[in-house]
């Protein structure tokens, strides 16, 4: 799916380091693409806060999905656990404060 402006998205709120506020997605709209052939997926945000809206540019796209690192790396066994990243490259699964994608599905 192409980004356009007008499309509802989500934005991922920051959370904070000591896990008082988690990593949320709040309501977005989309306000401008960016226009830059290096970054389609790059887009201006309208975010609907429950408290509030503010307005983002340049908002990279996040897919979410769980980075494989190199194969050989000598920590595989930590991947997930305790690990949720690794100097590898490997991340868990798990869209990133600050960026936006595209709303997940719901069962209905
Ligand atoms: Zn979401
Ligand atoms: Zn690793």
């Amino acid at each position: 799916m192409k980004p356009s402006v007008g499309r509802t998205v989500h934005y991922v709120s920051y959370g904070t380091p000591g896990g008082e506020y988690a990593s949320e997605c709040r309501a977005a709209i989309i306000t401008e693409l960016s226009g830059d052939p290096d970054h389609p997926n790059q887009v201006g945000l309208a975010v609907f806060n429950p408290t509030g809206m503010f307005f983002n540019r340049a908002v990279q796209y996040d897919d979410g999905a769980e980075q494989l690192g190199t194969p050989d790396c000598p920590n595989t066994i930590s991947h997930g656990d305790p690990f949720r990243y690794c100097t590898c490259g490997w991340r868990e699964a798990a869209y990133a404060g600050g960026t936006w994608h595209w709303p997940e599905r719901v069962a209905e």
